[in-house]
């Protein structure tokens, strides 16, 4: 089955930017309840939508105070479980991230990996893409960043 998520996350001067589980440097970081990791984020609605099972507000309401400051990999994990409850695991997980800056290039491939870890994938199962967005539209503008992904989610055998 295949899910996708899509997260977007304001931005904001002295708050930390964290993508994919990834603290990067930068002036400016996600305004947000949790960690506001928008790539982790997209990430769990997939997992939860590939398997059906809603989306990550439902699990994880922002009312809540249990999740105020939440690393979001506790999110992905929460969903893995799920998933693994109906006997479903991911076999592939694939991100196209936007953001004007900073860079991110250097960034990806510890993404991969912290995401293959929560994902109990190898790592060249997991795609990140990056890109700006050619300076239009909030993103374009620096006023946010956000995140799709998509992931191919099969009974797990064995
Ligand atoms: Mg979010």
């Amino acid at each position: 089955m295949i899910g996708f998520g899509f997260d977007v996350h304001r931005l904001a001067e002295g708050e930390s930017l964290i993508l994919g589980g990834i603290p990067v440097e930068s002036p400016f970081g996600t305004v947000a309840h949790s960690d506001g990791d928008v790539v982790l984020h997209a990430l769990t609605d997939a997992l939860l939508g590939a398997a059906g099972l809603g989306d990550i507000g439902e699990h994880f309401p922002d009312t809540d105070p249990q999740w105020r400051g939440a690393a979001s990999s506790q999110f992905v994990l929460h969903a893995m479980m799920l998933l693994n409850e109906e006997g479903l695991k991911p076999v592939n997980v694939d991100v196209a991230l936007t953001l004007e800056a900073p860079k991110i290039k250097q960034y990806k491939q510890p993404m991969r990996d912290h995401i293959a870890m929560l994902c109990s994938l190898p790592p060249e199962r997991v795609n990140i893409k990056a890109t700006t967005n050619e300076k239009l539209g909030y993103v374009g503008r620096g006023e946010g960043v956000q995140a799709y992904c998509v992931c191919d989610v099969q009974p797990a055998v064995g």
